[in-house]
């Protein structure tokens, strides 16, 4: 009988296709928590390569002026009475989330310290650069049961470039936001006036307006196995009094979360809450969330600090919580999958890895617009060999 479709030379022994030439199924990646169980990866102490800030008008500054200081109130017996609903809504200048601004201030601060980097030379090359939040997500996408993500990839000059894409539901939510969930979001920008000053040693001023546009971002180092990672994450103070003075040690994230009162909301607090505080910090090393319990009227009536590398210990012995190795052993092989995913060194191709809670990661390829996020102000500047070296000017990002 003669084989399918094509006719074979008379006498050559018809074999199996080889392997390389079946049609191969789309690769994914699974996220099962049980698939990622072992010992916690190596994760280098990560250290701060460099800050910038973002003004009320959402502009750069390569230096630290939106640094605020740590400032709680007096420890003299009296709690809190933070009313987070003050001014709400004629005191809050929220940012325009519909600029999507990517990886741009992260790049321009990338192109501007080029030259002066350690690690010797080459790192880059061999680094991935992303935003801390984009990292969070990949840490806690092994629990997460109600958002999925959408991350662009692309690979320049050796460095692989991640960056994340709204996904149609997230814009979807964004855009029907509640109103009650805009204050809440508010609240939590109010609790950090509460407890943040503009200089080290003086009081809190809430008198003023919350502006999100203001962001003070720490540029750090590290590695999670064999990957090395230049990232950048919002930081909102620095403690003038930490025993350590030195970045990242001296940082302070600050949080709201609602009132408990029952040990089951405390449950559910440690296992949902706490892994995304714990995956936030971790990563940069801020070794201290301080969390405002707000009561149902809107007011801050206590303070508890959270040590991170303490967190694990609230779940350690709950079968339904969340092990921090999981986490970073999904995030390794997730970055492993992309580096062997994204092999073109071409900022015009984007890899884009989808997830969807209770499914895979899954990828598909694209060129050009919309997904390419490498903007031609890198890719200009880099063009003709001589790369990377500062830009006399910017346009406005
Ligand atoms: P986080 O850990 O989720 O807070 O994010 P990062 O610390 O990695 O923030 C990186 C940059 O993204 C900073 O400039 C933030 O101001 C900005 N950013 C953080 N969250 C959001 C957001 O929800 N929407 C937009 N458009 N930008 C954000
Ligand atoms: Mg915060």
């Amino acid at each position: 009988m003669e084989s399918r479709g094509t006719k074979r030379e008379a006498g050559k022994i018809e074999v199996a296709e080889p392997w390389n030439k079946l049609p191969r199924p789309a690769p994914s990646l699974p996220t099962d928590p049980a698939l990622y169980s072992g010992p916690f990866p190596f994760y280098r102490r990560p250290s701060e390569l460099g800050c910038f800030s973002l003004d009320a008008q959402r502009q750069y500054h390569g230096d630290a002026r939106a640094l605020r200081y740590y400032s709680p109130p007096p420890t003299n017996g009296q709690s809190p009475n933070f009313d987070l609903r003050d001014g709400y809504p004629d005191r809050y200048q929220p940012r325009d989330e519909e600029v999507q601004e990517r990886l741009d201030h992260l790049l321009r601060w990338l192109l501007e310290h080029r030259g002066q980097l350690e690690g010797g030379p080459g790192w880059l090359a061999g680094a991935i650069v992303t935003w801390r939040g984009h990292l969070t997500k990949l840490l806690t996408t092994p629990y997460e049961r109600q958002e999925g993500w959408q991350l662009a990839a692309s690979r320049f000059q050796g460095t692989l470039y991640l960056s994340e894409v709204e996904t149609p539901a997230a814009r979807v939510q964004r855009l029907t936001r509640p109103p009650l969930i805009r204050e809440l979001m508010y609240m939590g920008y109010k609790f950090e006036q509460y407890m943040c000053a503009d200089k080290p040693g003086v009081s809190p001023d809430p008198s003023g307006e919350v502006n999100t546009n203001v962001a003070f971002c720490s540029v750090l180092r590290s590695r999670l196995g064999n990957h090395p990672l230049l990232f950048s994450g919002e930081v909102d103070c620095t403690d003038p009094q930490a025993p350590s003075t030195q970045p990242p040690t001296c940082y302070v994230e600050l949080k709201t979360s609602k009132e408990m009162h029952s040990p089951g909301q405390w449950k559910s607090f440690y296992r949902h809450k706490l892994l995304k505080w714990w995956a936030q910090s971790f990563l940069p090393g801020v070794p201290n969330v301080v969390a405002g319990f707000r009561n149902p009227e809107g007011f801050v009536c206590s303070l508890k600090t959270f040590p991170t590398m303490e967190m694990f210990e609230y779940v350690r012995n709950d079968r339904d919580g969340w092990n921090p190795s999981v986490c970073m052993n999904f995030c390794a092989a997730f970055l492993s999958f992309a580096q062997n995913t994204v092999v073109q060194d071409d900022p015009r191709l984007v890899y884009l890895f989808s997830w969807e809670p209770g499914g895979p990661v899954t990828v598909s390829e694209h060129r050009d617009a919309p997904h390419a996020f490498l903007p031609p102000w890198v890719r200009s500047t880099c063009k003709d060999g001589g790369c990377w070296e500062p830009a006399d000017s910017f346009p406005a990002s």
